[in-house]
Protein backbone atom coordinates (compact mmCIF):
# COMPACT_ATOMS: atom_id res chain seq x y z
CA UNK A 1 0.00 0.00 0.00
CA UNK A 2 3.21 2.40 1.00
CA UNK A 3 4.25 1.74 -2.89
CA UNK A 4 1.54 2.28 -4.26
CA UNK A 5 1.42 5.65 -2.93
CA UNK A 6 4.65 6.01 -4.28
CA UNK A 7 3.67 5.13 -7.52
CA UNK A 8 0.44 7.08 -7.65
CA UNK A 9 2.27 10.14 -7.04
CA UNK A 10 5.44 9.24 -9.28
CA UNK A 11 2.43 8.71 -11.55
CA UNK A 12 1.99 12.63 -11.49
CA UNK A 13 5.50 13.65 -12.09
CA UNK A 14 6.37 15.62 -15.70
CA UNK A 15 9.70 17.04 -16.12
CA UNK A 16 10.13 20.74 -16.05
CA UNK A 17 13.39 23.26 -16.06
CA UNK A 18 14.33 25.34 -12.82
CA UNK A 19 17.04 27.09 -12.14
CA UNK A 20 19.44 24.16 -13.31
CA UNK A 21 19.77 22.98 -16.79
CA UNK A 22 18.00 19.60 -18.30
CA UNK A 23 20.59 18.02 -18.58
CA UNK A 24 21.91 18.28 -14.56
CA UNK A 25 18.38 17.67 -13.68
CA UNK A 26 18.98 13.99 -13.66
CA UNK A 27 21.29 14.33 -10.89
CA UNK A 28 18.89 15.17 -7.34
CA UNK A 29 21.50 16.88 -4.38
CA UNK A 30 21.44 15.46 -1.67
CA UNK A 31 21.90 17.38 1.58
CA UNK A 32 22.34 14.71 4.64
CA UNK A 33 21.63 16.25 8.04
CA UNK A 34 22.80 14.22 10.83
CA UNK A 35 22.97 14.90 15.00
CA UNK A 36 25.68 14.09 17.32
CA UNK A 37 26.35 14.52 21.20
CA UNK A 38 22.74 15.73 22.11
CA UNK A 39 18.94 14.81 21.12
CA UNK A 40 17.22 18.00 20.82
CA UNK A 41 19.81 20.33 19.32
CA UNK A 42 17.56 21.89 16.80
CA UNK A 43 18.60 19.77 14.15
CA UNK A 44 14.93 20.07 12.30
CA UNK A 45 14.88 23.85 12.82
CA UNK A 46 18.93 23.89 10.94
CA UNK A 47 17.97 21.62 8.59
CA UNK A 48 14.76 23.46 7.33
CA UNK A 49 16.95 26.33 7.71
CA UNK A 50 19.60 25.25 5.58
CA UNK A 51 16.70 24.37 3.12
CA UNK A 52 15.43 28.14 3.47
CA UNK A 53 18.65 29.72 2.33
CA UNK A 54 18.86 27.23 -0.36
CA UNK A 55 15.96 28.56 -1.57
CA UNK A 56 16.53 31.84 -1.19
CA UNK A 57 19.14 31.23 -3.70
CA UNK A 58 16.30 30.32 -6.58
CA UNK A 59 16.99 26.28 -5.77
CA UNK A 60 13.80 24.28 -5.56
CA UNK A 61 13.78 22.19 -2.49
CA UNK A 62 12.20 19.38 -0.95
CA UNK A 63 12.35 17.73 1.80
CA UNK A 64 12.82 13.84 3.94
CA UNK A 65 12.61 13.10 7.39
CA UNK A 66 13.86 10.35 8.77
CA UNK A 67 12.49 8.79 11.94
CA UNK A 68 14.46 5.42 13.21
CA UNK A 69 11.45 4.33 15.47
CA UNK A 70 9.60 1.20 15.09
CA UNK A 71 5.94 2.88 14.66
CA UNK A 72 4.61 2.64 11.11
CA UNK A 73 4.39 6.39 11.35
CA UNK A 74 3.61 9.23 14.03
CA UNK A 75 -0.51 8.77 14.44
CA UNK A 76 -0.28 6.21 17.45
CA UNK A 77 1.84 8.32 19.54
CA UNK A 78 1.45 9.97 22.41
CA UNK A 79 2.02 14.12 22.22
CA UNK A 80 3.03 13.39 25.74
CA UNK A 81 5.90 11.70 24.68
CA UNK A 82 7.16 12.91 21.05
CA UNK A 83 5.07 16.59 20.63
CA UNK A 84 2.43 16.94 18.43
CA UNK A 85 1.41 14.99 15.71
CA UNK A 86 1.36 16.82 12.05
CA UNK A 87 -1.15 15.67 9.80
CA UNK A 88 -0.44 16.17 5.94
CA UNK A 89 -3.20 17.23 2.93
CA UNK A 90 -2.74 13.27 1.76
CA UNK A 91 -4.11 12.10 5.70
CA UNK A 92 -0.24 11.40 6.38
CA UNK A 93 0.21 11.52 10.39
CA UNK A 94 3.41 12.46 10.68
CA UNK A 95 6.71 13.57 13.15
CA UNK A 96 6.46 17.72 13.64
CA UNK A 97 9.44 18.46 12.02
CA UNK A 98 7.67 18.36 8.63
CA UNK A 99 5.62 20.82 10.19
CA UNK A 100 9.20 23.08 10.41
CA UNK A 101 9.42 21.97 7.01
CA UNK A 102 6.73 22.56 5.48
CA UNK A 103 6.55 26.14 7.26
CA UNK A 104 10.22 27.32 6.73
CA UNK A 105 9.90 26.08 3.10
CA UNK A 106 6.05 26.37 2.15
CA UNK A 107 6.38 22.95 1.18
CA UNK A 108 3.03 20.47 1.19
CA UNK A 109 4.97 16.72 1.64
CA UNK A 110 3.37 13.43 1.18
CA UNK A 111 3.14 10.91 4.05
CA UNK A 112 6.15 9.10 1.97
CA UNK A 113 8.33 12.34 2.82
CA UNK A 114 8.32 10.78 6.72
CA UNK A 115 10.49 7.58 6.69
CA UNK A 116 10.45 5.31 9.66
CA UNK A 117 11.84 1.81 10.47
CA UNK A 118 8.52 0.84 10.27
CA UNK A 119 7.34 1.87 7.06
CA UNK A 120 10.78 0.57 5.78
CA UNK A 121 10.32 -3.25 7.38
CA UNK A 122 6.54 -3.25 6.31
CA UNK A 123 7.27 -2.79 2.88
CA UNK A 124 10.04 -5.35 2.85
CA UNK A 125 7.69 -7.76 4.94
CA UNK A 126 4.54 -7.43 1.89
CA UNK A 127 7.51 -7.90 -0.22
CA UNK A 128 8.60 -11.15 1.62
CA UNK A 129 5.33 -12.69 2.00
CA UNK A 130 4.54 -11.98 -1.87
CA UNK A 131 7.30 -13.90 -2.75
CA UNK A 132 9.01 -11.36 -4.47
CA UNK A 133 13.06 -12.21 -3.20
CA UNK A 134 12.84 -15.75 -5.17
CA UNK A 135 14.10 -17.61 -2.23
CA UNK A 136 16.47 -15.26 -0.42
CA UNK A 137 17.38 -14.90 2.59
CA UNK A 138 16.13 -11.59 3.79
CA UNK A 139 18.37 -9.31 5.30
CA UNK A 140 19.10 -6.07 6.57
CA UNK A 141 22.10 -5.69 4.43
CA UNK A 142 21.18 -5.44 1.16
CA UNK A 143 17.44 -5.82 1.38
CA UNK A 144 16.50 -3.19 4.06
CA UNK A 145 19.34 -1.25 3.25
CA UNK A 146 17.97 -1.43 -0.89
CA UNK A 147 14.51 -0.19 0.26
CA UNK A 148 15.89 2.88 2.27
CA UNK A 149 17.86 4.18 -0.68
CA UNK A 150 14.93 3.48 -3.09
CA UNK A 151 12.34 5.22 -1.21
CA UNK A 152 14.81 7.97 -0.39
CA UNK A 153 15.50 8.16 -4.58
CA UNK A 154 11.80 7.82 -4.86
CA UNK A 155 10.37 10.26 -2.90
CA UNK A 156 12.90 13.21 -3.74
CA UNK A 157 11.50 13.74 -6.93
CA UNK A 158 8.00 14.41 -5.81
CA UNK A 159 7.03 17.93 -6.45
CA UNK A 160 6.06 19.12 -3.07
CA UNK A 161 6.18 22.90 -3.51
CA UNK A 162 3.36 23.37 -6.49
CA UNK A 163 5.37 23.27 -9.31
CA UNK A 164 6.01 20.42 -11.87
CA UNK A 165 9.42 18.13 -11.75
CA UNK A 166 11.61 17.34 -9.00
CA UNK A 167 13.52 19.80 -6.88
CA UNK A 168 16.81 20.50 -7.26
CA UNK A 169 17.83 19.55 -3.37
CA UNK A 170 16.61 17.40 -1.34
CA UNK A 171 17.39 18.09 2.17
CA UNK A 172 17.19 14.49 4.46
CA UNK A 173 17.29 14.56 8.45
CA UNK A 174 18.46 11.54 10.09
CA UNK A 175 16.38 11.51 13.27
CA UNK A 176 18.08 10.60 16.66
CA UNK A 177 21.74 10.41 17.25
CA UNK A 178 24.43 8.91 15.85
CA UNK A 179 25.20 5.94 17.02
CA UNK A 180 21.69 4.60 18.42
CA UNK A 181 21.77 1.55 17.43
CA UNK A 182 18.30 2.05 15.47
CA UNK A 183 19.63 4.07 13.06
CA UNK A 184 22.65 1.79 11.78
CA UNK A 185 20.65 0.97 8.95
CA UNK A 186 19.94 4.37 7.72
CA UNK A 187 23.42 5.29 7.77
CA UNK A 188 24.93 2.38 6.18
CA UNK A 189 21.82 2.69 3.65
CA UNK A 190 22.96 6.50 3.42
CA UNK A 191 26.89 5.69 3.14
CA UNK A 192 25.79 3.68 0.19
CA UNK A 193 23.69 6.48 -1.41
CA UNK A 194 26.90 9.09 -1.19
CA UNK A 195 28.70 6.23 -2.54
CA UNK A 196 26.81 5.41 -5.70
CA UNK A 197 25.68 9.65 -6.37
CA UNK A 198 29.21 10.86 -5.74
CA UNK A 199 30.37 13.15 -3.25
CA UNK A 200 29.60 16.54 -5.74
CA UNK A 201 25.99 15.24 -5.04
CA UNK A 202 26.18 14.51 -1.65
CA UNK A 203 26.67 16.75 1.03
CA UNK A 204 26.42 16.08 4.61
CA UNK A 205 26.17 18.34 7.79
CA UNK A 206 26.73 17.05 10.80
CA UNK A 207 24.45 19.11 13.90
CA UNK A 208 26.87 18.76 17.04
CA UNK A 209 26.94 20.57 20.25
CA UNK A 210 29.82 22.91 21.53
CA UNK A 211 28.81 23.21 25.55
CA UNK A 212 30.66 25.46 27.85
CA UNK A 213 32.64 24.16 30.99
CA UNK A 214 33.97 26.08 34.01
CA UNK A 215 34.33 29.31 35.26
CA UNK A 216 37.24 30.08 32.29
CA UNK A 217 34.63 29.52 29.62
CA UNK A 218 36.37 27.02 27.76
CA UNK A 219 34.42 25.72 24.48
CA UNK A 220 34.69 22.14 24.66
CA UNK A 221 35.36 20.30 21.15
CA UNK A 222 35.85 16.59 22.74
CA UNK A 223 32.17 15.63 22.30
CA UNK A 224 32.09 17.12 19.09
CA UNK A 225 35.45 15.18 17.89
CA UNK A 226 33.89 12.10 19.77
CA UNK A 227 30.57 12.00 17.33
CA UNK A 228 32.25 12.61 14.06
CA UNK A 229 34.77 9.96 15.44
CA UNK A 230 31.63 7.84 15.59
CA UNK A 231 30.29 9.08 12.24
CA UNK A 232 33.84 8.07 10.35
CA UNK A 233 33.55 4.44 11.51
CA UNK A 234 29.95 4.07 10.16
CA UNK A 235 32.02 5.15 6.34
CA UNK A 236 30.49 8.83 6.69
CA UNK A 237 32.75 11.70 7.10
CA UNK A 238 30.94 14.60 7.63
CA UNK A 239 31.81 17.45 5.09
CA UNK A 240 30.09 20.39 7.09
CA UNK A 241 29.97 20.89 11.11
CA UNK A 242 26.78 22.92 12.10
CA UNK A 243 27.95 23.75 15.76
CA UNK A 244 25.13 24.82 18.62
CA UNK A 245 26.72 27.13 21.29
CA UNK A 246 25.28 29.53 23.86
CA UNK A 247 27.47 32.04 22.56
CA UNK A 248 29.49 32.77 19.25
CA UNK A 249 32.59 29.58 18.66
CA UNK A 250 35.86 31.38 19.18
CA UNK A 251 38.22 31.09 16.13
CA UNK A 252 40.53 29.16 17.89
CA UNK A 253 37.58 26.29 18.74
CA UNK A 254 36.96 26.25 14.86
CA UNK A 255 40.65 26.08 13.93
CA UNK A 256 40.83 22.78 16.71
CA UNK A 257 37.70 21.19 15.46
CA UNK A 258 38.56 21.92 11.84
CA UNK A 259 42.05 19.54 12.69
CA UNK A 260 40.56 17.28 14.71
CA UNK A 261 37.31 16.47 13.04
CA UNK A 262 38.38 16.57 9.23
CA UNK A 263 36.30 19.39 8.31
CA UNK A 264 37.83 22.32 6.76
CA UNK A 265 37.44 25.62 8.70
CA UNK A 266 35.23 27.82 6.57
CA UNK A 267 32.84 24.45 5.98
CA UNK A 268 32.46 24.90 9.94
CA UNK A 269 29.05 26.47 10.77
CA UNK A 270 28.06 28.21 14.14
CA UNK A 271 24.25 28.03 14.87
CA UNK A 272 24.53 30.03 18.73
CA UNK A 273 21.43 30.86 20.68
CA UNK A 274 19.32 33.39 18.76
CA UNK A 275 15.94 35.60 19.93
CA UNK A 276 14.16 33.94 17.90
CA UNK A 277 14.27 30.42 15.04
CA UNK A 278 13.73 33.40 12.33
CA UNK A 279 17.44 34.46 12.69
CA UNK A 280 18.77 31.29 12.33
CA UNK A 281 18.88 31.29 8.27
CA UNK A 282 20.08 34.46 8.30
CA UNK A 283 22.71 33.25 10.81
CA UNK A 284 24.06 31.00 7.97
CA UNK A 285 23.95 33.22 5.65
CA UNK A 286 25.86 35.70 7.32
CA UNK A 287 28.41 32.75 7.56
CA UNK A 288 28.46 32.65 3.63
CA UNK A 289 27.17 28.39 4.20
CA UNK A 290 25.35 28.69 0.94
CA UNK A 291 28.57 29.50 -1.29
CA UNK A 292 30.14 26.75 0.70
CA UNK A 293 27.61 24.14 0.17
CA UNK A 294 26.38 25.33 -3.34
CA UNK A 295 30.00 24.80 -3.91
CA UNK A 296 30.25 21.44 -2.83
CA UNK A 297 27.17 20.32 -4.47
CA UNK A 298 28.78 22.18 -8.17
CA UNK A 299 25.56 24.18 -7.91
CA UNK A 300 27.55 27.47 -7.55
CA UNK A 301 27.06 29.03 -10.97
CA UNK A 302 23.32 28.29 -11.32
CA UNK A 303 22.35 29.59 -7.66
CA UNK A 304 21.93 33.35 -7.20
CA UNK A 305 22.84 35.54 -4.57
CA UNK A 306 20.29 34.80 -1.45
CA UNK A 307 17.25 37.37 -0.61
CA UNK A 308 15.90 36.61 2.41
CA UNK A 309 14.13 40.21 3.07
CA UNK A 310 11.30 38.42 4.03
CA UNK A 311 12.88 36.98 6.81
CA UNK A 312 15.67 39.61 7.94
CA UNK A 313 12.37 41.51 8.04
CA UNK A 314 9.96 38.86 10.33
CA UNK A 315 13.17 38.23 12.41
CA UNK A 316 13.86 41.84 13.36
CA UNK A 317 10.03 42.94 13.98
CA UNK A 318 9.50 40.11 16.02
CA UNK A 319 12.40 41.32 18.61
CA UNK A 320 10.66 44.75 19.00
CA UNK A 321 7.44 43.98 19.42
CA UNK A 322 6.10 45.20 22.80
CA UNK A 323 3.01 44.85 22.91
CA UNK A 324 1.29 41.48 23.76
CA UNK A 325 -1.95 39.36 23.69
CA UNK A 326 -2.98 37.27 26.59
CA UNK A 327 -4.04 33.61 25.29
CA UNK A 328 -5.35 31.17 27.43
CA UNK A 329 -5.05 27.72 25.78
CA UNK A 330 -6.87 24.81 28.11
CA UNK A 331 -5.79 21.84 26.93
CA UNK A 332 -5.22 18.37 27.87
CA UNK A 333 -1.70 18.12 27.37
CA UNK A 334 -0.20 21.31 28.47
CA UNK A 335 2.81 19.75 30.20
CA UNK A 336 4.90 20.04 27.22
CA UNK A 337 5.30 22.97 25.04
CA UNK A 338 5.40 20.40 21.92
CA UNK A 339 2.28 19.02 22.12
CA UNK A 340 0.83 21.74 20.43
CA UNK A 341 3.32 23.21 18.88
CA UNK A 342 0.97 23.99 15.36
CA UNK A 343 -1.10 26.07 17.02
CA UNK A 344 1.91 28.01 19.29
CA UNK A 345 3.16 28.76 15.85
CA UNK A 346 -0.39 29.46 14.12
CA UNK A 347 -0.98 32.50 16.90
CA UNK A 348 2.77 33.25 16.37
CA UNK A 349 1.85 34.25 12.41
CA UNK A 350 -1.38 35.66 13.32
CA UNK A 351 0.41 37.68 16.06
CA UNK A 352 2.90 38.95 14.36
CA UNK A 353 1.00 39.91 11.83
CA UNK A 354 -1.02 42.35 13.87
CA UNK A 355 2.09 43.71 15.53
CA UNK A 356 1.76 41.81 18.59
CA UNK A 357 3.42 39.19 20.99
CA UNK A 358 1.76 36.44 21.94
CA UNK A 359 1.78 35.56 25.66
CA UNK A 360 0.33 31.92 25.67
CA UNK A 361 -1.31 31.23 29.07
CA UNK A 362 -1.19 27.56 29.53
CA UNK A 363 -4.34 26.23 31.77
CA UNK A 364 -4.38 22.50 32.86
CA UNK A 365 -8.13 22.12 31.79
CA UNK A 366 -8.87 20.03 34.68
CA UNK A 367 -7.72 22.41 36.96
CA UNK A 368 -10.74 24.23 36.29
CA UNK A 369 -12.87 21.92 37.15
CA UNK A 370 -15.03 22.26 40.18
CA UNK A 371 -13.02 18.53 41.96
CA UNK A 372 -10.42 20.87 41.55
CA UNK A 373 -11.40 23.16 44.09
CA UNK A 374 -11.26 20.56 46.98
CA UNK A 375 -8.49 18.69 45.67
CA UNK A 376 -5.75 21.22 44.51
CA UNK A 377 -7.69 24.66 45.65
CA UNK A 378 -4.42 26.65 44.18
CA UNK A 379 -4.18 25.18 40.94
CA UNK A 380 -8.21 25.73 40.63
CA UNK A 381 -7.73 29.18 41.92
CA UNK A 382 -5.25 29.94 39.47
CA UNK A 383 -6.51 28.84 36.24
CA UNK A 384 -9.99 30.87 37.05
CA UNK A 385 -7.51 33.91 37.56
CA UNK A 386 -5.41 32.91 34.52
CA UNK A 387 -8.07 32.72 32.38
CA UNK A 388 -10.37 35.45 33.49
CA UNK A 389 -7.20 37.68 32.76
CA UNK A 390 -7.20 36.25 29.35
CA UNK A 391 -8.33 38.49 26.20
CA UNK A 392 -9.27 35.45 24.03
CA UNK A 393 -9.78 31.52 24.60
CA UNK A 394 -8.57 28.29 22.50
CA UNK A 395 -9.35 25.16 23.14
CA UNK A 396 -6.92 23.00 20.76
CA UNK A 397 -7.74 18.94 19.33
CA UNK A 398 -7.54 16.27 21.84
CA UNK A 399 -8.19 12.52 22.51
CA UNK A 400 -10.18 10.51 25.88
CA UNK A 401 -11.59 12.56 28.55
CA UNK A 402 -9.34 14.41 30.47
CA UNK A 403 -9.97 17.63 31.05
CA UNK A 404 -13.39 17.96 29.18
CA UNK A 405 -15.58 19.09 32.20
CA UNK A 406 -12.73 22.08 32.38
CA UNK A 407 -13.02 22.86 28.78
CA UNK A 408 -16.46 23.22 28.89
CA UNK A 409 -16.47 25.43 31.65
CA UNK A 410 -14.00 27.15 29.84
CA UNK A 411 -16.30 27.39 26.36
CA UNK A 412 -18.89 28.38 29.20
CA UNK A 413 -16.92 30.85 30.31
CA UNK A 414 -16.47 32.41 26.67
CA UNK A 415 -19.35 32.74 25.57
CA UNK A 416 -21.52 34.00 28.51
CA UNK A 417 -18.64 37.17 29.09
CA UNK A 418 -18.35 37.21 25.21
CA UNK A 419 -15.11 36.55 25.69
CA UNK A 420 -13.35 35.52 21.55
CA UNK A 421 -13.29 31.63 21.54
CA UNK A 422 -11.45 28.91 19.43
CA UNK A 423 -12.53 26.00 19.41
CA UNK A 424 -10.42 22.94 16.90
CA UNK A 425 -11.76 19.56 16.78
CA UNK A 426 -12.56 18.93 20.45
CA UNK A 427 -12.74 22.40 20.95
CA UNK A 428 -15.47 22.68 18.47
CA UNK A 429 -17.23 19.62 20.29
CA UNK A 430 -16.71 21.06 23.10
CA UNK A 431 -18.61 24.25 22.21
CA UNK A 432 -21.65 22.09 20.64
CA UNK A 433 -22.20 19.63 24.47
CA UNK A 434 -21.92 23.06 26.70
CA UNK A 435 -24.34 24.67 24.63
CA UNK A 436 -26.60 22.09 24.24
CA UNK A 437 -26.90 21.48 28.14
CA UNK A 438 -26.64 25.11 29.43
CA UNK A 439 -28.36 26.61 27.14
CA UNK A 440 -30.69 23.93 25.88
CA UNK A 441 -31.22 22.07 28.96
CA UNK A 442 -29.76 18.81 27.89
CA UNK A 443 -27.91 18.42 31.02
CA UNK A 444 -26.88 14.82 30.03
CA UNK A 445 -25.65 16.01 26.43
CA UNK A 446 -22.22 14.73 25.42
CA UNK A 447 -19.95 12.95 22.83
CA UNK A 448 -20.16 9.10 22.62
CA UNK A 449 -16.39 9.36 22.83
CA UNK A 450 -17.38 10.49 27.13
CA UNK A 451 -20.10 8.68 27.73
CA UNK A 452 -21.93 6.14 25.13
CA UNK A 453 -25.23 6.05 26.93
CA UNK A 454 -25.75 9.79 26.80
CA UNK A 455 -29.25 10.17 26.16
CA UNK A 456 -28.57 13.28 23.95
CA UNK A 457 -25.01 12.18 21.93
CA UNK A 458 -24.45 15.77 20.50
CA UNK A 459 -21.55 14.65 19.09
CA UNK A 460 -20.98 10.52 17.88
CA UNK A 461 -19.01 8.41 16.29
CA UNK A 462 -18.25 8.74 12.61
CA UNK A 463 -19.83 5.68 10.55
CA UNK A 464 -16.26 4.86 8.51
CA UNK A 465 -13.72 5.29 11.72
CA UNK A 466 -12.65 1.78 13.40
CA UNK A 467 -13.10 1.14 17.28
CA UNK A 468 -10.61 -2.16 16.86
CA UNK A 469 -7.55 -0.06 15.15
CA UNK A 470 -5.94 2.81 16.30
CA UNK A 471 -3.87 3.36 12.92
CA UNK A 472 -4.73 5.62 10.16
CA UNK A 473 -8.66 4.76 10.46
CA UNK A 474 -9.19 8.49 11.73
CA UNK A 475 -10.89 11.03 9.08
CA UNK A 476 -7.51 12.19 7.59
CA UNK A 477 -6.37 15.08 5.72
CA UNK A 478 -7.39 17.87 3.64
CA UNK A 479 -11.11 17.80 2.72
CA UNK A 480 -13.27 20.83 1.42
CA UNK A 481 -15.78 22.84 4.20
CA UNK A 482 -18.46 24.70 2.12
CA UNK A 483 -19.13 27.89 3.30
CA UNK A 484 -22.79 27.99 3.84
CA UNK A 485 -23.42 31.67 4.34
CA UNK A 486 -21.29 34.70 2.87
CA UNK A 487 -22.83 36.10 6.29
CA UNK A 488 -20.66 35.08 8.67
CA UNK A 489 -17.12 35.89 10.07
CA UNK A 490 -15.27 32.68 8.84
CA UNK A 491 -16.77 33.41 5.05
CA UNK A 492 -15.26 37.23 5.20
CA UNK A 493 -11.92 35.74 7.23
CA UNK A 494 -11.22 33.72 4.12
CA UNK A 495 -11.89 36.45 1.57
CA UNK A 496 -15.80 35.31 0.69
CA UNK A 497 -14.11 31.76 -1.02
CA UNK A 498 -16.84 29.12 -1.83
CA UNK A 499 -15.00 26.55 0.24
CA UNK A 500 -12.15 26.05 2.59
CA UNK A 501 -9.52 23.84 2.03
CA UNK A 502 -7.88 22.24 5.71
CA UNK A 503 -6.11 19.37 7.16
CA UNK A 504 -8.55 16.76 9.04
CA UNK A 505 -7.81 14.35 12.25
CA UNK A 506 -10.73 13.39 14.28
CA UNK A 507 -12.81 10.19 14.70
CA UNK A 508 -16.40 12.26 16.03
CA UNK A 509 -18.41 14.42 14.53
CA UNK A 510 -21.34 16.50 15.47
CA UNK A 511 -24.52 14.12 14.88
CA UNK A 512 -26.40 15.14 12.09
CA UNK A 513 -29.65 14.48 13.37
CA UNK A 514 -29.86 16.94 16.17
CA UNK A 515 -28.03 19.70 14.25
CA UNK A 516 -31.76 21.79 13.86
CA UNK A 517 -32.27 21.51 17.48
CA UNK A 518 -28.44 22.65 18.37
CA UNK A 519 -29.16 25.49 15.99
CA UNK A 520 -32.20 27.07 18.02
CA UNK A 521 -29.70 28.16 20.67
CA UNK A 522 -28.22 30.91 18.11
CA UNK A 523 -25.27 28.48 17.17
CA UNK A 524 -25.16 27.99 13.61
CA UNK A 525 -23.09 25.85 11.22
CA UNK A 526 -21.63 28.14 8.89
CA UNK A 527 -19.72 25.01 7.15
CA UNK A 528 -20.39 21.91 6.08
CA UNK A 529 -18.94 19.23 4.23
CA UNK A 530 -19.62 18.26 0.76
CA UNK A 531 -22.10 16.45 1.16
CA UNK A 532 -24.37 18.69 3.68
CA UNK A 533 -24.39 16.31 6.59
CA UNK A 534 -21.23 16.28 8.46
CA UNK A 535 -20.58 19.76 10.18
CA UNK A 536 -17.39 21.37 9.85
CA UNK A 537 -17.53 25.36 11.54
CA UNK A 538 -20.21 26.55 14.28
CA UNK A 539 -20.24 30.74 14.93
CA UNK A 540 -22.66 32.24 17.33
CA UNK A 541 -24.88 34.88 17.24
CA UNK A 542 -24.33 38.28 19.12
CA UNK A 543 -20.98 37.35 20.37
CA UNK A 544 -17.60 39.18 19.07
CA UNK A 545 -15.50 35.79 17.56
CA UNK A 546 -17.33 32.68 19.14
CA UNK A 547 -15.99 29.97 16.09
CA UNK A 548 -15.49 26.31 16.40
CA UNK A 549 -14.17 24.20 13.42
CA UNK A 550 -13.66 20.51 13.24
CA UNK A 551 -11.02 20.97 11.01
CA UNK A 552 -7.07 22.21 12.32
CA UNK A 553 -6.55 25.64 10.47
CA UNK A 554 -2.88 25.17 12.33
CA UNK A 555 -1.35 22.52 9.91
CA UNK A 556 -1.78 25.05 6.90
CA UNK A 557 -0.64 28.63 8.62
CA UNK A 558 2.52 30.28 7.30
CA UNK A 559 4.83 32.80 8.96
CA UNK A 560 4.38 35.73 5.99
CA UNK A 561 0.59 33.96 5.64
CA UNK A 562 -1.36 33.32 8.85
CA UNK A 563 -3.87 31.12 9.25
CA UNK A 564 -6.98 33.34 8.31
CA UNK A 565 -8.93 31.92 11.51
CA UNK A 566 -6.37 32.12 13.87
CA UNK A 567 -5.64 36.35 12.63
CA UNK A 568 -9.23 36.44 13.49
CA UNK A 569 -9.27 35.20 16.48
CA UNK A 570 -6.45 37.22 17.48
CA UNK A 571 -7.76 40.51 15.80
CA UNK A 572 -11.23 40.16 17.92
CA UNK A 573 -8.80 39.49 21.28
CA UNK A 574 -7.85 43.14 20.74
CA UNK A 575 -10.76 44.57 19.28
CA UNK A 576 -9.73 45.26 15.44
CA UNK A 577 -11.22 42.71 13.57
CA UNK A 578 -14.64 44.57 12.67
CA UNK A 579 -12.18 47.19 10.58
CA UNK A 580 -10.18 44.22 9.35
CA UNK A 581 -13.21 42.65 8.37
CA UNK A 582 -14.52 45.66 6.59
CA UNK A 583 -11.78 45.92 4.76
CA UNK A 584 -9.48 42.47 4.94
CA UNK A 585 -7.62 42.32 1.61
CA UNK A 586 -5.99 46.56 1.75
CA UNK A 587 -6.26 46.76 5.38
CA UNK A 588 -2.61 46.64 6.45
CA UNK A 589 -2.37 45.69 9.97
N1 LIG B 1 -11.41 13.18 19.96
C1 LIG B 1 -12.13 13.92 18.98
C2 LIG B 1 -12.45 13.08 17.74
O1 LIG B 1 -11.87 12.06 17.55
C3 LIG B 1 -11.38 15.17 18.56
C4 LIG B 1 -10.15 14.88 17.79
C5 LIG B 1 -9.22 16.04 17.68
O2 LIG B 1 -9.38 17.03 18.39
N2 LIG B 1 -8.22 15.95 16.82
O3 LIG B 1 -13.27 13.45 16.96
Amino acid sequence: MLRSNISQTLGRITIQSSVIDCKKKAEMKYVLVTGGVVSGLGKGVTASSIGVVLKACGLRVTSIKIDPYLNIDAGTMSPFEHGEVFVLDDGGEVDLDLGNYERFLDLKLTRDNNITTGKIYQSVLEKERQGDYLGKTVQVVPHITDAIKNWIETVSIIPVDGKEGPADVCVIELGGTVGDIESMPFIEALRQLLFSVGQNNFCLIHVSLIPVLGVVGEQKTKPTQHSVRELRALGLTPHFLACRSAEPLFESTRQKLSQFCHVPVGNILNIHDVPNIWHIPLLLRNQNAHDAILRHLELFSVAKTPNLEEWTGRAEIFDSLTNSVRIAMVGKYVGMADSYLSVVKSLLHACIASSLKPAIDWIAASDLEDESAKSTPEAHATAWRTLRNAACVLVPGGFGDRGVKGMILAAKYARENKVPYLGICLGMQISVIEIARNVLGLERANSTEFDDRTPDPVVIFMPEGSKTHMGSTMRLGSRKTLVQTPDCITAKLYHNSEYVDERHRHRYEVNPDMVSILEESGLKFVGKDETGKRMEILELKDHPFYVGVQFHPEYKSRPGRPSPLFLGFILAAIGKLEPYLQNPRNGRL
